[in-house]
C-alpha cells in the first residue's frame, strides 16, 4: 500500500532522513521507533507532502506521490495525525473534527463517521460545542486522532499518540489502534514507547539518526537483544 525507496530529506545542510526504504502492507500495522531525532516524524511529514523531500520515492497505492501538494495526498486517502496535536484551539471540538472531512462530498458518510469518531471517544461527545483548546492533553490527542479518522482514510499515520498521556490514556489510545485496525484501516505507528508500539505493530523498523537499523516483525523486535537494551531500558 505504501512503498518507501531510499528517501532523503535535508533541512538545509543538515540530512534528517538518510536513504530509508520501507514498506506497508496494507491491513498491517507498522511502526516506526527510534530515540529523539532519529527522524521519524521528518518521515512522516515528508511522506504528507508537507515536506520535499531530496530525493528517493513515495508510493501509494501505485501512484507515486512525492511531489504530490499535501491537501491531494489527503484526498487519495492518506491522513496524519500530528505530533503536538495541532488542533484548532478556538474551535469547537465539532469543527474540529469536520475539518478532518474537508474533502468529502458524501453529507451521509461523514455523519456516520462522526458518530464513530464519537463511539471511539465518547468525551468528543459530550463536549462536542466546547473550544478544543479547554481539552487535556490526552483529549486533545482523541481529538487530533478523531479528526485524522474523519477523512476516511485508506492509511492512517500516528505520529507519537501516546505523547504526554497518562498510562490509562495511553492504553485506551493503543486499544483505539487495535480497533481501526479491525475495521481495516492500515496504520503507520510513529512511537517513542517502543513497547507499546511493538506490542501490538506487525512489523517494526528501528531509525537512529535517520536511519533504518533493524526491521523485522513486533514481536521480534520485542524480544531483540539489542532492542531492549537500546529502547525498553534494559542492561
Ligand atoms: P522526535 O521523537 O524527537 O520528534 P524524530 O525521530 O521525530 O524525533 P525528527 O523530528 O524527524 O526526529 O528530526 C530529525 C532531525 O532533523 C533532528 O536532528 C532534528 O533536529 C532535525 N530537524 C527537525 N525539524 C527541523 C527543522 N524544521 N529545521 C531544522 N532541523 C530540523
Amino acid at each position: 500500500m505504501l512503498e518507501i525507496k531510499d528517501l532523503k530529506v535535508a533541512y538545509g545542510r543538515v540530512r534528517a532522513v538518510k536513504g530509508i526504504s520501507f514498506t506497508v502492507e496494507e491491513g498491517q500495522v507498522v511502526t516506526l521507533v527510534g530515540t529523539n531525532g532519529a527522524g521519524k516524524t521528518t518521515t512522516l511529514r515528508t511522506i504528507s507532502g508537507l515536506i520535499k523531500p531530496e530525493a528517493g520515492e513515495i508510493w501509494f497505492q501505485g501512484k507515486r506521490i512525492d511531489a504530490t501538494p499535501a491537501h491531494e495526498i489527503t484526498v487519495l486517502g492518506l491522513a496524519h495525525s500530528p505530533e503536538g496535536r495541532r488542533i484548532f484551539p478556538r474551535l469547537t471540538v465539532e469543527d474540529n473534527l469536520m475539518l478532518g472531512a474537508f474533502a468529502r462530498r458524501d453529507k451521509a458518510g461523514v455523519a456516520s463517521d462522526l458518530d464513530r469518531a464519537f463511539d471511539l471517544f465518547p468525551i468528543l461527545k459530550e463536549r462536542r460545542s466546547q473550544p478544543a483548546g479547554t481539552f487535556s492533553g490526552g483529549e486533545q490527542q482523541m481529538l487530533a486522532i478523531g479528526r485524522a479518522m474523519m477523512s476516511r482514510p485508506k492509511l492512517l499515520m500516528l505520529d507519537e499518540p501516546s505523547m504526554g498521556l497518562s498510562p490509562l490514556m495511553m492504553q485506551k489510545i493503543m486499544a483505539t489502534i487495535v480497533e481501526l485496525k479491525k475495521e481495516g484501516v492500515t496504520i503507520l505507528l510513529v512511537e517513542q514507547n517502543a513497547q507499546a508500539a511493538l506490542s501490538l505493530a506487525d512489523y517494526g523498523y528501528v531509525l537512529e539518526v535517520g536511519q533504518i537499523v533493524l526491521q523485522n516483525t513486533g514481536k521480534a523486535l520485542l524480544v531483540d537483544e539489542n532492542v531492549r537494551k537500546a529502547y525498553l531500558g534494559e542492561d
